[in-house]
C-alpha cells in the first residue's frame, strides 16, 4: 500500500503523513454523503451556481497559496500550478453559468410518439466516487466536480496518495463556498478501499482518472456492481508534421506539448512521426528546443522543467529508456538519469525506435519523446493509430484536404490540428479503446451522471389514445 503522505520530489524528504480513515469514518462520510444528495437535488440551479462561483472566488483569492501547495506535493513548476489554480476558478464559473442550458428540458417531436408532449429532463443521480491522479491535481477534480455538483450530484474524492493536502484543501473550498456538508468529501484511503466503497449501495458510479490497471480494476467491480463508470486513462498521442507545416512552430508546439507539467500528461504528445521532406529540419530544431529548457526547482520561475512526482515514476522513465538505447536506439539530447537529490529527468529525444521496444507501445509518462520518420500520409495514420491507446492527437498540416482527412482518421478521443491538445471546459474530454471511456467536461460530460429521463405525456382521454404497445 502506498502511504498517504506528502513528499516534496525536489528533496525526497516526507513532510507529512495521514492515517488512512476507519471503516466506520467511511461509512460515515458516505452516509453525510448521501444526505447531502437528498438535500442538493432539491436545491436550483441557481443556488448551486452561487456556490460555485463562491468556489472559484476563493481559488482565485488564494491562488498562489494553493500552487505552492501543489508544486510541494507533486514538483510541477509554480507558474504551471497558478495556471492550474486560474483554469479551475474558470471551470467553475463556466459551469455556473451554462449549467441551466445544459440541465434544461430537451423537447422531442411529441407528435412523432403520440404524446401531447414529450421531453427529456436531465436529474442527479447520487454520490459519485471520484478516484483521481495527482498529475493535475486540482483540475482533474474539478473538471468532475463542477459539472457533477451542478446537476445536483455530491462528490467522494478518493485522490492519489501522494496529494492528500491538495485533496483536504478542495473539500475545504467547497465547504466555505457554502455547499451543504457532505456534498463534496475527501476520503484519506489506499486505492484497496476502493472495491468497498464502490460496493456501498449508496454510492451510484464512479469516475476514474488513472493508469489503465486502476481503469480494468474499476470497471471490473462496476462490472459486478451494474454502476456507470467513465474511465480517463493513459494515452501515448502522436503529433504528426506533413511537409506543408509551420516547422519551426510545430517544433516549439511539439516542446511545451511533450514537456508541459515535467511530461506528465496524458494529454501530452508523446510520439513525434515526421515525414521525411521535413524530419531533418524538425529533428534538429526539436532536439534543440528540448535540450535548452531548464531543469531545477519547480519553485524559481526561471525553471521549465521540475522533478517527475514520485521516485518509481522516475525510475519507470529510465527504465524505458535504457531498453530501447540496449536494443539499438539514438538518443539526440538527454537520456540520462541526473545523480543527486530529486527525482530530476531531463527533456530527452529518442528516435530509430522499433516494435520491439518499450517506448514504441507503452506510454512514457516523464519528458521523453519518441521520435519516428514516414514517408507518406498513409505511414503517417497507420503509425499513430498503432499502439492501444487512443486519448488525443495531434497533425500539423497547412493542407485543408490533409486537415479534414486527420480529423476523421485518427483513432482518438480529440483531434487538433496545427495546435496543442489541451482540455477546455467548452469541449468534450475523453479518450477510445485503452484510454479509456465515456467524456468529461461541456454538456456531455455533465450528462455522463445524470438520469437522462424519457418523459411522455398524454392527454388522459378515451379518444386519445395511450401510446403504442410493442417495445
Ligand atoms: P494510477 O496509479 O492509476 O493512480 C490514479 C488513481 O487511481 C490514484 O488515486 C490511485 O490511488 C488510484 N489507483 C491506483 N490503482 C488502483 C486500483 N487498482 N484500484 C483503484 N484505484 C487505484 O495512475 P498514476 O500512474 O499515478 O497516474 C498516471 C496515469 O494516469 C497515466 O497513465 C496517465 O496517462 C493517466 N491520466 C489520464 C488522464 C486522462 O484524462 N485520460 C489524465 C491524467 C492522468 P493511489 O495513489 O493510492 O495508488
Amino acid at each position: 500500500m502506498i502511504p498517504i503522505a506528502t513528499t516534496n520530489p525536489v528533496t525526497g524528504q516526507v513532510l507529512k503523513t495521514y492515517e488512512p480513515m476507519s471503516d466506520e469514518q467511511l461509512d460515515g462520510a458516505i452516509d453525510r454523503a448521501d444526505l447531502a444528495y437528498q438535500q442538493l437535488r432539491g436545491t436550483t440551479i441557481d443556488q448551486r451556481g452561487s456556490w460555485l462561483n463562491a468556489a472559484a472566488d476563493l481559488l482565485e483569492a488564494e491562488r498562489d497559496e494553493i500552487a505552492r501547495l501543489m508544486t510541494t506535493e507533486m514538483g510541477k513548476t509554480y507558474a504551471a500550478a497558478k495556471a492550474e489554480v486560474t483554469k479551475c476558478a474558470a471551470a467553475c464559473r463556466f459551469y455556473a453559468t451554462h449549467a441551466a442550458e445544459f440541465l434544461a428540458d430537451q423537447p422531442a417531436d411529441a407528435q412523432a410518439v403520440s404524446a401531447t408532449r414529450a421531453f427529456v429532463r436531465y436529474q442527479p443521480i447520487g454520490p459519485v466516487l471520484a478516484v483521481m491522479p495527482w498529475n493535475f491535481p486540482l483540475w482533474q477534480v474539478l473538471r468532475f466536480a463542477a459539472p457533477a455538483l451542478m446537476a445536483g450530484n455530491t462528490g467522494l474524492l478518493k485522490h492519489a496518495s501522494n496529494v492528500p493536502q491538495t485533496a483536504l484543501l478542495l473539500e475545504d473550498v467547497f465547504r466555505r463556498a457554502g455547499f451543504p456538508e457532505g456534498a463534496f468529501t475527501t476520503l484519506l484511503v489506499g486505492s484497496e478501499a476502493v472495491e468497498k466503497i464502490l460496493g456501498d449501495p449508496r454510492v451510484r458510479a464512479a469516475t476514474l482518472t488513472g493508469s489503465e490497471v486502476a481503469g480494468r480494476s474499476i470497471a471490473q467491480i462496476a462490472g459486478r456492481e451494474l454502476k456507470k463508470t467513465v474511465l480517463e486513462l493513459g494515452g501515448s498521442d502522436p503529433f504528426v508534421v506533413m511537409p506543408s507545416a509551420d516547422v519551426e512552430l510545430a517544433a516549439e508546439v511539439a516542446t511545451t506539448a511533450r514537456c508541459q507539467n515535467n511530461g506528465q500528461s496524458c494529454i501530452a504528445a508523446k510520439r513525434f512521426i515526421v515525414h521525411a521532406d521535413v524530419y531533418d529540419a524538425f529533428a534538429e530544431a526539436f532536439a534543440h528546443r528540448m535540450s535548452a529548457l531548464r531543469i531545477g526547482d519547480p519553485m524559481q520561475d526561471d525553471t521549465d522543467v521540475g522533478p517527475l512526482a514520485t521516485e518509481r515514476g522516475r525510475d519507470e522513465v529510465d527504465a524505458q529508456v535504457r531498453d530501447a538505447v540496449d536494443k539499438g536506439a539514438t538518443v539526440l539530447c538527454g537520456g540520462e538519469k541526473p545523480v543527486g537529490e530529486g527525482w530530476f529527468y531531463p527533456p530527452t529525444v529518442v528516435t530509430d525506435l522499433d516494435p520491439g521496444m518499450r517506448m514504441w507501445a507503452e506510454e512514457v509518462f516523464g519528458p521523453v519523446a519518441g521520435l519516428y520518420r514516414v514517408s507518406s500520409y498513409d505511414e503517417a495514420i497507420e503509425l499513430a493509430n498503432g499502439t492501444a491507446y487512443g486519448l488525443g492527437s495531434n497533425a500539423w498540416t497547412r493542407d485543408p484536404r490533409e486537415q479534414e482527412r486527420f480529423a476523421t482518421d485518427l483513432e482518438a478521443g480529440a483531434v487538433f490540428v496545427n495546435g496543442m491538445t489541451t482540455s477546455y471546459p467548452e469541449l468534450p474530454f475523453g479518450g477510445v479503446r485503452n484510454s479509456g471511456y465515456g467524456r468529461e467536461l461541456a454538456a456531455q460530460g455533465m450528462h455522463e451522471f445524470c438520469n437522462t429521463k424519457t418523459v411522455w405525456i398524454g392527454e388522459g382521454t378515451a379518444t386519445a389514445g395511450v401510446g403504442a404497445h410493442a417495445e
